[in-house]
């Protein structure tokens, strides 16, 4: 047998290595959108979680967009084209379409569709499960053989929906910068404000884009059923939900407690005269370390349900001149 030169097995072993990992690679021309498209339910969606892909292919990401949606409700082609896939993986119902270069995907989606039968934009292709890895959603996805786009690309070009086209790019654009910044071991100094997330009169944003659950202040702990002191706010989010710097800091520490879960503190410094910490607890993950600086709107984790915790939520606290204080006074 012929023996290869040490450097070309190197080399072969590496090009097996790459096409194993499948790492996307940004699609150099732009994508064959089919024309025309819309959304894949009736009325006027409303995302809940936007588009954030992985770096890389096998880390943990957000390849499509979640649209709030009922379970029962009637899902639609997004453009016309053909069925691709209609069953289960692993337990949950999943619809694919293929429209020339590009495929949607729709998830949990139960649907009476035959593989290789032709669909029309806005046709019902089945109904909304439950199951998904939100509730009470649908998880739409768009993708060009490996690699997963934005399915806002597919009614960006409607009037009234550019916003979120921005906000999705915005995540996409924040994630490089951190990854940069964090490469560069300092953060830059920008001031990304997403633009439906509300501003205080300190100039501290709102860290989720959800409601207020449950206030600052005495209440009836809801699992160790005592009445205790609420030492936060609780913001409801579904899980992997984008947590932001409500402004700009330095993470001073990062750990888990069996009761806050993953906790995450930022110290602000002097801020109007007050010096001000934050942290935020029950996350899935955060994506900054100790030690980093991080930018007023700066992605730095994504909301879960770690630690003791009900459900998927972010708990924020707020320290005024070291005085544990009501979040909402400052925010
Ligand atoms: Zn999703
Ligand atoms: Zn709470």
């Amino acid at each position: 047998m012929r023996v290869l030169p040490r450097h070309l097995r190197i080399a072969l072993l590496v090009a097996a290595c790459l096409s194993v990992l499948a790492i996307p690679t940004p699609a150099t021309a732009a994508p064959a959108l089919p024309m025309p498209a819309g959304w894949p339910l009736r009325g006027a969606p409303v995302v809940q979680q936007g588009f954030s892909p992985p770096a890389l292919a096998w880390a943990s990401g957000h390849r499509g967009i979640d649209l709030v949606a009922r379970p029962g409700e009637e899902i639609l082609a997004a453009a016309s084209g053909t069925v691709r896939f209609a069953e289960s993986i692993a337990g949950k119902p999943v619809v694919s379409i293929d429209h020339g270069s590009v495929r949607t995907t729709y998830e949990p989606v139960v649907s009476t569709l035959r593989v290789g039968e032709r669909v029309e934009l806005g046709q019902v292709i089945g109904v909304l499960k439950t199951g998904g890895h939100c509730l009470g959603c649908l998880h739409w996805g768009l993708r060009e053989g490996r690699n997963y786009l934005d399915p806002l690309l597919l009614v960006g070009n409607r009037g009234g929906r550019l916003r979120l086209v921005a906000e999705s790019q915005r995540e996409v654009v924040e994630r490089e910068d951190a990854a940069r910044a964090m490469a560069a071991g300092s953060a830059t100094q920008t001031s990304a404000v997403t633009p439906s997330a509300r501003l205080g009169s300190h100039g501290f944003l709102h860290p989720v884009i959800g409601a207020v659950t449950s206030g600052f202040g005495m209440r009836l702990h809801p699992l160790r059923k005592v009445w205790k002191l609420h030492d936060g706010t609780d913001f409801a989010a579904a899980c992997g939900t984008a947590i932001r710097a409500p402004y700009a800091g330095v993470v001073t520490r990062a750990f888990f407690n069996p009761a806050y879960g993953n906790r995450l503190f930022l110290s602000h410094g002097s801020v109007d005269g007050v010096q001000v910490k934050t942290a935020f607890n029950h996350a899935a993950r955060y994506l900054v370390r100790p030690g980093q600086r991080v930018s007023r709107g700066q992605l730095i984790g994504e909301v879960g349900s770690t630690g003791l915790s009900t459900g998927c939520h972010l708990h924020l606290m707020v320290w005024l001149n070291g005085q544990l204080s009501n979040p909402m006074s400052w925010l």
